[in-house]
């Protein structure tokens, strides 16, 4: 056992406790209890559908995305919910290893037929980055980005708008926070098209798809052909 690992003994993500040497990243207990994303999934979205016989869930058959098709690991219950939080909050980052591995684990091959060549995190506003010290979705990414071996891109994307958090808002008003919020280097794309023809947006939580289709969006506007996303989960609501 090395000094790092008995002086900060890896925690459960979920319930928090000290994890026994070597026996993985999550306790088997907390395990048992996420809400894995299984078949049948909706072809856009990635959410969780009843039957096997329709291809969408309710929202993707009612509303046009930007993006092409999206992986999510997990329904958005309230263990993750609070996990996700210890992220974001308590600075537990370490806590995203668990997700990642699995994400890798259940989906690599999915991910690699889309053929990406870069991986984009969702931006913070700089504001909000110095003041919690590090941007989540950069956290997740950084690590998909050694695990599927695609490089990660922090600099295209930038978030222009100190908006409010999208969960003050319903759908509609989500849309309209996020009205010019981000910015794309178009510069950059141009220069390098075969790079950023396809990529992959990286976020914590999908909730209705807001964030990801108003940066897909200006993605596409500015020259990229095709914009996946992976998430750790996903809402169920809606
Ligand atoms: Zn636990
Ligand atoms: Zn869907």
């Amino acid at each position: 056992m090395d000094l790092i690992s008995i002086l900060y003994p890896r925690r459960c993500p979920v319930c928090d406790e000290v994890l026994k040497f070597n026996k993985g990243k999550i306790c088997d207990l907390c395990k048992n209890k996420l809400d894995f994303i299984s078949e049948p999934r909706c072809k856009k979205c990635g959410k969780q559908i009843e039957k096997f016989e329709e291809e969408y869930c309710f929202d993707c058959r009612n509303k046009k995305h930007f993006y092409k098709k999206g992986i999510a690991l997990l329904s958005h219950t309230s263990i993750v919910r609070k996990s996700i939080y210890s992220i974001k909050y308590n600075n537990k980052r370490e806590y995203v290893d668990f997700y990642v591995e699995e994400l890798i684990k259940r989906y690599k091959n999915e991910i690699d037929s889309w053929n990406c060549s870069v991986i984009i995190p969702v931006p913070l506003h700089k504001k909000k980055k110095i003041k919690r010290g590090f941007n989540q979705a950069e956290i997740i990414a950084k690590r998909l980005s050694k695990g599927l071996n695609i490089p990660m891109d922090t600099n295209t994307l930038i978030r222009v708008k100190n908006t409010r958090p999208q969960k003050e808002f319903n759908d509609i008003g989500r849309k309209k926070n996020l009205k010019d919020a981000f910015f794309v280097r178009a510069d950059k794309i141009q220069k390098d098209r075969e790079k950023f023809k396809k990529i992959i947006l990286i976020d914590d939580i999908y909730t209705t798809g807001s964030t990801i289709d108003e940066c897909a969006k200006i993605l596409l506007n500015n020259g990229v052909k095709e914009v996946y996303y992976i998430s750790i989960s996903i809402g169920m609501g809606y």
